[in-house]
């Protein structure tokens, strides 16, 4: 082995750079947010090959005077943090190590002026060639170019994807301009225009990142406060998700980042108002004083920590579900209603049914007040969907749903009937096992069950609208259904079936309790229960106009 010795400092450099610069796309992250702290209004962005060539930045923000230029590419030299600084950090840079760490893996030139001085500077580092520094002419504001990136680092060089890397940074900048509305941007590669936007507000910076179709149907929330934080955005409707996360957005202070707690309270509103691995588009804004969040948990500055966050996620959480509760579902533009002849066959005969016979009255029952629209059941389709009207059109309400739905709530809410004396259950060893097995979650679900092994059990309490009897059914479906959401799986098992025809007193007590649900238009397994035929889809399908 060769002996010890310290590194030169180009080397260690360079080592230290590799960490913070690890591809392209952290360069634009770090010029563009160093661009944003300087309050430019435009920021333009040109790459070449993904950025491996060249990532340029131009801003027109306050600039570096000339006395601070002397400073540039020089580790942790930051004009962001006061000397006794305590971590209050109110701008998206603070460690000083951006450029320095640019510095030591490209080839970079830096042209800058403030509005104060008559000369701008220019700042060049080329090869392992010290800085260099000159006047120059130029507009106030800064432009910093980044060429032959990597070049010293054959590893990254090699296992380099253009394209890819290209739609990272459009991704990326693409959110960006939706966090900072009042700040347009454009995004070229090889002069090729891929994004641009103009200072604008919240709403067309919303157009502008996920088309007109997608913003005319989100959802507004907020602003809302809670303590000294306070958050708004939009949340697309249930109607409206996506198979990745990639748009769900999170900002604090205008940082794009995520908040540990705040992502898992997200995470129970999409299971529960979504299907499964589905993902809707969201802007949560959050402004925080300073003293109370922390963005220095982690390298890439993109983890934020904050105090009281229980109680955010908290509020967060139940304002969308809120939010999305309201929303009915739409059919999209592109839905074509097929009357196919087969849908005609059961006719005759399901108008021979009990349901059918006893269920004089369709049309006449109103359900009114709750969460819905004031509503006049019409009638039942295929056994399986309830019609109503509503005064902007009609509805049609899947039954199972819905019935799963009241039963979740009720679950949830944990109504719960106690029976004195306890009653006696005789359970089979796999019964019992199951209990023992799921004795927290039927707790949470309101089943106070004592077991006195070996054989017996005794029911001490069961949810209001349940027999002691159910549990042995409950069991088993939970049983099956290991991996499911407990509540949702004893609420689908329990609930009425698709193709069961209804009296109209059952479906008018099933839509008044529906519409005194939190959460009427989604099932707990993320469903829809509700597609509304409004009159604007209604006269565009039938060219009424
Ligand atoms: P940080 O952003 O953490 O302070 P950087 O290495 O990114 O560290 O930048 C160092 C300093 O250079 C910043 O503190 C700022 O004063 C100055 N600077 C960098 N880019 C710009 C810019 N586009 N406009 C004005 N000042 C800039
Ligand atoms: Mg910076």
């Amino acid at each position: 082995m060769a002996p010890i010795r310290v590194l030169p400092p180009t080397v260690a450099a360079r080592i230290a750079a590799g960490e913070v610069i690890t591809r392209p796309l952290s360069v634009v992250r770090e010029l563009v947010d160093n661009a944003l702290d300087a309050g430019a209004r435009h920021i333009d962005i040109e790459l070449s090959q993904g950025g491996y060539d060249l990532i340029a930045v131009h801003d027109d923000g306050g600039g570096i005077c000339s006395a601070d230029c002397q400073l540039l590419g020089i580790r942790h030299a930051t004009s962001k943090l006061p000397l006794d600084a305590v971590l209050e950090i109110s701008t998206l840079g603070f460690r000083g190590e951006a450029l320095a760490s640019i510095f030591a893996v490209a080839d970079v030139e830096i042209r800058t002026r403030v509005s104060d001085e008559a000369l701008g500077t220019r700042v060049t580092r080329e090869a392992e060639m010290p800085i260099q520094r000159a006047p120059i002419a130029r507009r106030t504001g800064t432009s910093v170019e980044v060429k032959r990136l990597f070049r010293r680092m054959p590893v990254r060089r090699n296992s380099a994807d253009p394209a890819s890397e290209q739609r990272l940074i459009l991704r990326w900048v693409t959110t960006c301009a939706l966090v900072n509305p009042a700040v347009g941007f454009t995004l070229r590669n090889d002069d090729r225009v891929l994004f641009s936007s103009r200072p604008a507000a919240f709403q067309e910076a919303l157009e502008n990142a996920w088309g007109a179709s997608v913003a005319q149907r989100l959802l507004p929330f907020g602003p809302l406060l809670c303590g000294d934080v306070q958050f708004d955005g939009v949340i697309s409707g249930p109607s409206t998700h996506r198979s990745r996360r990639d748009q769900v957005v999170v900002s604090v202070n205008g940082r794009m980042c995520s908040v540990p707690e705040l992502s898992q309270a997200l995470e129970r509103v999409w299971r529960e108002h979504l299907p499964r691995g589905r993902y809707p588009y969201l802007v949560l804004r959050i402004c925080a004083p300073p003293a109370a969040i922390d963005v220095n948990i982690h390298p890439s500055k993109d983890v934020v920590a904050m105090s009281a966050v229980s109680g955010l996620a908290a509020l967060v959480e139940r304002e969308l579900h809120a939010v999305l509760g309201r929303a009915l579902y739409q059919p999209a533009d592109t839905v074509r209603l097929v009357l196919r002849d087969s849908s005609l066959d059961g006719h005759s005969a399901s108008e021979a049914t009990a349901g059918y016979e006893t269920g004089t009255g369709w049309g006449q029952r109103i359900v009114e007040a709750g969460s819905l629209p004031r509503l006049r059941i019409v009638g039942q389709v295929d056994d399986t969907l309830i019609v109503c009207e509503t005064a902007n059109g009609a509805l049609l309400i899947d039954q199972h749903r819905a019935h799963e739905r009241v039963i979740f709530e009720r679950l949830r809410d944990r109504s719960q009937q106690r029976f004195a004396p306890p009653i006696p259950l005789h359970l089979s060893g796999h019964a019992l096992r199951l209990v023992e097995e799921r004795n927290d979650e039927l707790n949470d679900a309101g089943w106070i069950i004592e077991l006195c092994p070996p054989h017996s059990a005794i029911l001490h309490a069961c949810p209001v609208g349940f027999e002691p009897g159910d549990l042995i059914g409950i069991l088993e479906h939970a049983g099956t259904e290991s991996n499911a959401p407990f509540l949702a799986a004893v609420a689908c098992h329990n609930a009425i079936r698709k193709r069961q025809p209804l009296t109209v007193d059952a479906a008018e007590a099933l839509l008044a309790a529906l519409t005194l649900t939190t959460n009427p238009t989604t099932c707990p397994h993320g469903q829809p229960i509700i597609l509304q035929l409004d009159h604007r889809f209604l006269e565009r399908q039938f060219v009424w106009r």
